[in-house]
């Protein structure tokens, strides 16, 4: 399995990153993002949700668990943070199988019900400012996203 990784120096580079990677979105698409509280998760959303010329201020949602948003395609935005030591279904699936792309942040929590083929984001805290975002494309479509997105 390949896996790329970017070294990201402000906020803006990483959202430059997401917005490059939403304009090759289709729907169906379904990225999962990892990495600690202030890694950078919400920040890479707000990216692909530029790229997608969603109007709407994507921020993380406290009791709210999925929004969807309307741009070029629709972003559903799932933060399954509140999910822990829960099992619950949400109904995820019919986001996944939905017309939009879908993002979630903390997906782990919610491993048996993401679907396996996906694109895996990990964000790492390195210094103040600097992240390391790793991609790990899992199946066809995402490999092949990744080598469009020129990594
Ligand atoms: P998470 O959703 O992972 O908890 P957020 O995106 O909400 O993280 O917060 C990340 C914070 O770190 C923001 O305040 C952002 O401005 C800051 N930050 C600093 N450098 C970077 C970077 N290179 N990439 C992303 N965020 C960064
Ligand atoms: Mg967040």
């Amino acid at each position: 399995m390949s896996k790329y990784i970017i070294t990201s120096t402000n906020p803006s580079e990483t959202m430059e990153l997401a917005k490059r990677l939403a304009r090759l979105l289709k729907p169906q698409d379904v990225i999962t993002l990892e990495g600690d509280l202030g890694a950078g998760k919400t920040t890479f959303t707000k990216g692909l949700a530029e790229g997608l010329h969603i109007k709407k201020t994507v921020n993380s949602p406290t009791f709210t668990i999925i929004k969807e948003y309307k741009g070029d395609l629709p972003l559903y935005h799932m933060d399954v943070y509140r999910l822990e030591g829960s099992d619950e279904d949400l109904g995820f699936d019919e986001y996944f199988e939905g017309d939009g792309v879908t993002v979630v942040e903390w997906a782990h929590l919610i491993e048996d019900q993401l679907p396996n083929d996906r694109l895996m984001i990990r964000l790492t805290h390195e210094a103040e400012d600097k992240r390391l975002i790793t991609l790990e494309p899992n199946g066809n479509r995402y490999e092949e996203l990744c080598k469009e997105l020129g990594l």
